[in-house]
């Protein structure tokens, strides 16, 4: 059961700390059914904190975002901890940070909460259309229930959460230094139907699905710019000498830049869905993303984001990989 109250007594212990510069969590957000990234950085501020159904941003995009800002000239760099709240599928991002060493193990304070899902804010809003003011919305046995203006209103979670939750495998944290409440029961397996789905078309059919959803991207670039994954410095569809992929908006460079998104995530995705939901135009960009997880998991028995002491994919290798791709 979650308990916002322990949540805000560790969140003001956690930032009373010396070692610890700020917290990140969530607080209610300012219209509809959604929660916003909250930095907080005094004792007094964790009374806004909230852990509930809207809680979907995952923020360890946060901890390689925030943390590669450049240090003003004349300053110090702080290396104190930065403290942050995360979900089940989170906290695969911050071990998958930690393995590729992105971050380091001694500048994270994990607070772990063991997550019941998250909404899907077009199945909530299709529900409830009309609704503009900030809703909040609690976990209450097999229904999420949405305090609206007319009253409260529970909804089977089924109904609600987002797909990805329905499927959910690692409801609790895998990585954490302090858990704020007991475990939660795991509920879902994955056999990516999905993927199986789009695997069975013919490759003409497969390629028709992509070229009509490709050709909708008007390369905004939120998917890449919310993935805790996505965090090179200097990304390769940013550089101009070599230009690998041209900056036009059209089919063919749209689907360059796709696969070679896709490519680098490969064995590196965490599922967390981010990208997809930010999305402005609907692309399904968690069936490309899937397909190369369940790739990898089939050839190389490997899944990203669960194990901080194992080795990243790419600088893996056993004598019986499969290799019959070379040419
Ligand atoms: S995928 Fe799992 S951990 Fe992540 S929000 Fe959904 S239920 Fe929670
Ligand atoms: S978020 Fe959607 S529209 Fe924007 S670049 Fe990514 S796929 Fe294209
Ligand atoms: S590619 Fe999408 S699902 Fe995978 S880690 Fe990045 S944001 Fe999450």
């Amino acid at each position: 059961m979650v308990n916002v109250d322990k949540l805000k007594e560790i969140a003001r212990e956690t930032i009373s700390r010396d070692d610890v510069k700020y917290l990140i969590g969530w607080r209610q957000g300012t219209y509809g059914f959604r929660a916003a990234p909250y930095f907080m950085s005094t004792p007094e501020e964790a009374e806004e904190l909230i852990f509930s159904p809207l809680c979907t941003n995952n923020l360890a995009t946060y901890l390689t975002l925030a943390e590669k800002l450049p240090v003003p000239r004349g300053q110090e760099p702080d290396s104190r901890k930065v403290a942050l709240l995360v979900k089940g599928c989170d906290s695969r991002a911050v071990v998958q940070q930690l393995v590729e060493q992105g971050i380091s193990r001694e500048r994270v304070l994990v607070i772990g909460c063991p997550c019941r899902g998250v909404i899907d804010q077009k199945k909530v809003e299709a529900k409830f259309p009309d609704v503009r003011e900030a809703v909040s919305a609690v976990w209450d046995g097999d229904t999420v229930v949405f305090n609206l203006p007319g009253g409260s209103v529970a909804v089977p979670r089924q109904e609600v959460l987002a797909g990805k939750c329905l499927t959910c495998r690692y409801p609790n944290p895998v990585i954490a230094d302090v858990t704020v409440w007991e475990e939660v029961a795991v509920w879902g397996s994955d056999d990516y139907v999905d993927v199986r789905e789009l695997e069975a078309g013919s490759p003409q059919q497969r390629w028709g699905f992509w070229e009509e959803k490709f050709a909708s991207c008007m390369r905004c670039y939120s998917c890449r710019n919310v993935c805790p994954m996505c965090y090179c410095e200097d990304c390769v569809l940013d550089r101009l000498n070599p230009q690998w992929i041209m900056r036009s908006v059209n089919t063919a460079e749209n689907t360059a830049f796709h696969l070679a998104r896709a490519f680098h995530l490969a064995g590196r995705c965490i599922e967390c869905g981010e990208c997809e939901r930010v999305c402005p135009v609907d692309i399904p960009l968690m069936k490309l993303n899937r397909k190369l997880t369940k790739e990898v998991r089939d050839k190389y028995a490997y899944e990203p984001g669960v194990d901080p002491e194992a080795k990243p994919l790419q600088a893996s290798y056993r004598p019986d990989d499969k290799e019959d791709f070379i040419l």
